[in-house]
């Protein structure tokens, strides 16, 4: 009987993929920061604003009236048809609510539910590198094979078609993109963006896109969603929710529209492992389509004047700065100063008490860069580029 404790291995009950998997780079260096109150954070890639308070209220409300229950696996019928009238209206792509949308915990949740419903072993999904640090770990947990496409500066950060089609193998089955990106910033032109879809029309790949920034764009931009194209609503998982935008990040509410056949698949998962996204978070969402476009635009332009705030400091700092045109982050070189992407943010957090994530927690593309992220008070950027300033000053080779 001891014999049986002696050997038994509790690690070894895990499934490799999750066993192998490393814990996020994001998360790891945070924990240097935790309990430092001294820190400016640049860091966490979340809305400095409280959930406008008329979607608060009406969070109040349904608990005050008693909703209370499950809603319908789907998500509340109101709520599917706001959003797909929203994106009819904002995004020129029309979907069915009652087939064709599914509310679920936030992105994340939409995001493992395409990735489970699409993946056999083997297959390949191409992303966007750097990127969201849940890309590849959902890939590999569905034992598919990530494939980074790396997107450079010199680029503005978008794809180079050409770099994509060099990728593709007849494993590929799945493209996922994020414009406006976490962590660049960046955007995808409209051109790059259909021939992106020619690409796909070509070699039969299903598109996942990512657009929970999608709001946030700035200067002349205008968000172009790929599943408007023709032929590629067809082909296309459209993801996107209330956490940036509507500075909802704690409601967990996100959804995910496509073609019947494969939400049929997806509803599947979320049924038996979800049910349905919590009410009270709903009504609080369908409230949010509702009345809060006003308090998402005054969020949009306040997060523009931060935008041109933080990269002119960057800039003035000495640190090569690409203008990103989406989303609320920043991604500077620091290439002139000699330091790793990991140095310069350890030694930044240490001799300056300025919080920025390494870019090589974003994977592939992301060494050589950090992420600043701006949804931060003016005052808070303002001496954080101070600091910035000094700590370059002080240790480019
Ligand atoms: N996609 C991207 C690109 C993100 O940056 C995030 C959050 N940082 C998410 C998805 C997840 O968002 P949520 O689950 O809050 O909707």
């Amino acid at each position: 009987m001891s014999n049986c404790i002696e050997n038994f291995s509790a690690e070894s009950f895990i499934v490799a993929p999750v066993r192998d998997l490393p814990k996020s780079g994001i998360r790891e260096f945070f924990d240097l920061v935790a309990g430092r109150s001294d820190v400016i954070s640049l860091g966490v890639g979340e809305p400095d604003f409280t959930t406008p308070w008329n979607i608060r209220e009406s969070a109040i409300y349904s608990l005050e009236a008693g909703h209370t229950s499950y809603t319908s696996n789907a998500g509340l019928p109101a709520l599917r048809k706001a959003i797909c009238d929203y994106l009819g209206k904002y995004y020129n792509v029309n979907y069915d609510p009652a087939h064709e949308c599914l509310v679920t915990i936030g992105v994340s949740e939409a995001l493992d539910l395409a990735m489970r419903a699409l993946i056999n072993p083997g297959d390949e999904v191409i992303y966007t590198s750097p990127c969201f640090v849940s890309y590849p770990a959902e890939v590999l947990m569905a034992r598919g094979v990530p494939v980074p496409l790396v997107t450079r500066d010199c680029d503005n950060f978008s794809v180079d078609p050409a770099e994509l089609r060099k990728l593709i193998t007849p494993k590929s089955k799945v493209l996922l993109l994020n414009f406006p990106c976490n962590p660049t910033g960046a955007i995808a032109p409209e051109a790059v963006l259909r021939e992106i879809a020619d690409i796909a029309k070509e070699n039969n790949l299903i598109v996942i896109t990512d657009e929970i920034y999608s709001e946030l764009v700035y200067d002349d931009c205008k968000h172009v969603s790929i599943a408007s194209f023709p032929g590629m609503k067809e082909r296309t998982i459209f993801l996107h929710g209330f956490s940036k935008a509507f500075a909802m990040t704690g409601f967990r509410i996100g959804y995910v529209c496509g073609p019947q056949v494969i939400m049929d698949a997806m509803y599947k998962i979320h049924q038996y492992a979800i049910m349905c996204a919590p009410i009270t978070a709903q009504e609080a969402a369908l409230e949010a389509l509702k009345s809060a476009r006003k308090d998402m635009l005054r969020m949009r332009d306040s997060y523009w004047e931060r935008r041109n705030i933080i990269v002119h400091g960057l800039r003035n700092a000495g640190l090569e700065c690409v203008m990103p045109q989406g989303a609320f982050y920043s991604f500077p070189s620091i290439k002139s100063t000699g330091m790793t992407s990991r140095e310069f943010a350890e030694g930044l957090l240490k001799e300056e008490s300025v919080a920025v994530v390494p870019g090589s927690a974003f994977g592939p593309g992301g060494e050589g860069y950090v992420r600043a992220c701006y949804a931060t008070a003016e005052d808070q950027i303002i001496e954080a580029l101070k600091r910035i300033k000094r700590f370059v000053a002080q240790n480019s080779k």
